[in-house]
């Protein structure tokens, strides 16, 4: 006490608060202020110093302002000493008027004395709750309202300050925001991409949006406590159900389902599902987005990949694809068994290391030449697995996917190409019988052997041979003795003749000759020995019979007007002629045919 003796002679003479002085002027006639005139009146002057700050009296007149309902402070007896505009409004009274009234007496009659013991019990306990009514502007109609009312004290002094709020405008102001939160959630619900839909714990819908109507084909009605699981497909539901199931364990989950639709036929969807809870209890709520197209077309792909897969598996020999860099980049399992190397050992693998190093310069350049110019091919020997080093023929073509540059190609196994192929043209070019060349063969390299010796000048004859009565051989021996006496006459014209002379089996038992720089004499020197020796050789048979057989021989050399090798054929053809028709087992020259 003696400090704020103190204190209060300290401030009086310098009146540091002369709103408080204007607090004890008549009130503010502006409604809703803070009503302070009593206050003022129980308390000395030097307490109000202590108690009543200017801030203090602003806060207060803001929070009371922003009040939403009515505000109130009643002294111990019941009359009100402050109110707030929330008051003359619902009262419709004046400050005046309320300035001497009891708080009772805005009640109706009824409920005064049920007003009076909550006011009671709040100056007793200290605080209360509950619902009182409230006359409206004098007349008889009554506002319910809920109260909220606490005592509090000055100077020893109590009081109650309370709230009102009138129920009807707070229902009205829940069903206001329901119904924006309504609108709100109808909107976005509506204007999803999806069907919505929102189910209870039984997988009954509760709520969906108008697409669901529009996939389904059903109204309202039809939706309304419809089981969700009956708007999937029937291989979809176990899966759906468990998905429901784990939504509401766990709080999400999503599913790809198939949905019959009314409009489109079965199409998949992807459904989310959220788990939310109303009052504790859970519900799902989600989307069903169109996924068929993307599913289509990864279904699509998958189809593809197989037949592609089946196609590069089904290509014979190697196939493979080359990224810019020069590894593998895909490739069919030939490679693998080839190679001996797994897809894993394959992938980003230099492809040059498959080949063998002698040969990788050639195999760097196809590659180059392939990227450059978008093809290029080369043969090139391989390492294998099992086979050791192999001949192969690659291709590659160059093609681009989105910016990236490939090679694609195959590479085929040629090692043994080479041989048939050389057996095949062997055995278009070869008399099976006696292996030497057909006619075909020998008139080829004849040709280009006549054209060389001309162009240099050189000198070339001709031999036309044939065996002397051979009809008679088959006729006596049989036809087996005939073949083995045409393969015997071919070993000896074989020892005969030199490595570069050309014969060839000109049909049935008539050969040809073609003896390159050799002259007329020479020729003919040979072609009587030949004779001679052929004549004396008995052919060895079956059972130790032998036949003896003879040959004529015409001979023809190039003469400086020939200009063909058919000038040569025709005049040895000639000169065989003759030694057939004067006598047979001789030589005749085309020249002596032509003089005599
Ligand atoms: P010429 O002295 O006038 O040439 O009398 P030739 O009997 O030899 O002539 P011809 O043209 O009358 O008969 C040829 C015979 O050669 C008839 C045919 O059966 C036989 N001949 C042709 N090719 C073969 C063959 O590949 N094997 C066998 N065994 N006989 C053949
Ligand atoms: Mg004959
Ligand atoms: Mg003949």
């Amino acid at each position: 006490m003696v400090r704020h003796r103190r204190r209060e002679r300290k401030l009086r003479g310098k009146d540091r608060f002369p709103r408080v002085a204007q607090a004890k002027a008549p009130p503010d006639p502006q409604a809703g202020t803070w009503h302070s005139s009593h206050v003022m009146e129980n308390i000395t002057a030097g307490r109000q110093r202590e108690y009543v700050s200017e801030f203090e009296i602003a806060f207060s007149n803001a929070i009371i302002g922003s009040a939403p309902g009515i505000f109130f402070v009643v002294k111990r007896d019941g009359g009100l000493i402050r109110w707030n505009a929330g008051m003359n409004a619902l009262t419709g009274r004046s400050d005046e008027d309320l300035r001497n009234t009891a708080l009772t007496a805005l009640a109706p009659a009824d409920d005064q004395a049920q007003v009076a013991a909550n006011l009671g019990k709040t100056f007793e306990t200290g605080a209360s709750q509950g619902e009182i009514r409230l006359r409206c502007s004098r007349g008889q109609d009554t506002r319910d309202c809920v109260f909220s009312a606490q005592r509090f004290e000055i100077a020893g002094v109590p009081y109650v300050v309370g709230f009102c709020i009138d129920k009807t405008q707070v229902r009205r102001r829940l069903e206001n925001d329901l119904i924006r939160e309504k609108a709100i959630s109808d909107t976005i619900i509506e204007s999803a991409p999806g069907a919505f839909y929102m189910i209870d714990q039984d997988h009954n819908l509760v709520r969906w949006n108008k697409l669901m109507n529009k996939t389904t084909g059903l109204s309202d009605e039809q939706l309304r406590g419809r089981p969700i699981l009956s708007a999937i497909h029937e291989q979809d539901r176990t899966l759906a159900a468990a998905k429901f199931l784990i939504a509401f364990a766990t709080g999400y989950s999503h599913m790809e389902v198939r949905v019959p639709t009314a409009d489109q036929g079965l199409r998949y969807m992807l459904k989310t599902a959220r788990r939310f809870m109303v009052d504790g209890v859970p519900y799902l709520a989600g989307y069903s987005f169109d996924v068929t197209d993307r599913k289509q077309s990864e279904e699509a792909l998958v189809k593809e990949k197989i037949f592609s897969d089946a196609l590069v598996d089904s290509v014979p020999g190697a196939f493979y694809v080359v990224d810019a860099e020069g590894n593998y980049y895909r490739w069919n399992s030939y490679l693998n068994r080839l190679t001996g190397l797994s897809d894993g050992e394959l992938m980003q693998r230099p492809y040059l290391l498959s080949i063998l190093e002698a040969d990788r310069p050639i195999a760097a350049q196809a590659m180059k030449d392939a990227f450059e110019n978008g093809y290029a091919q080369a043969e090139l020997r391989v390492h294998t697995r099992d086979r050791g080093v192999r001949l192969f023929a690659i291709t590659a073509r160059r093609f681009k996917v989105a910016e990236a540059t490939y090679l694609v190609g195959v590479g085929m196994d040629t090692t043994e190409w080479l041989d048939k192929i050389r057996n095949l043209e062997h055995d278009a070019w070869t008399d099976p019988l006696t292996q030497v060349a057909n006619r075909g063969h020998f008139l080829e390299m004849a040709k280009q052997e006549f054209a060389r010796c001309r162009r240099y000048g050189h000198a070339i004859s001709l031999w036309m041979l044939d065996i002397d009565h051979f009809k008679n051989v088959n006729d006596t021996y049989g036809h087996q003795a005939g073949d083995i006496a045409l393969q015997a006459l071919v070993a000896i014209s074989r020892k005969a003749l030199r490595d570069w002379d050309i014969l060839g089996r000109m049909g049935g038992e008539e050969f040809a000759v073609l003896l390159p720089e050799t002259e007329t004499t020479q020729a003919l020197l040979v072609a009587e020995r030949f004779r001679q020796t052929v004549a004396a050789a008995g052919v060895p048979l079956e059972n130790d019979k032998s036949v003896h057989i003879t040959v004529s021989i015409g001979i023809a050399a190039a003469q400086d007007a020939d200009t063909d090798l058919e000038a040569l054929l025709d005049r040895a053809d000639r000169a065989l002629y003759q030694a057939k028709r004067t006598g047979r087992d001789k030589v005749c020259l085309a020249e002596q045919a032509a003089a005599g």
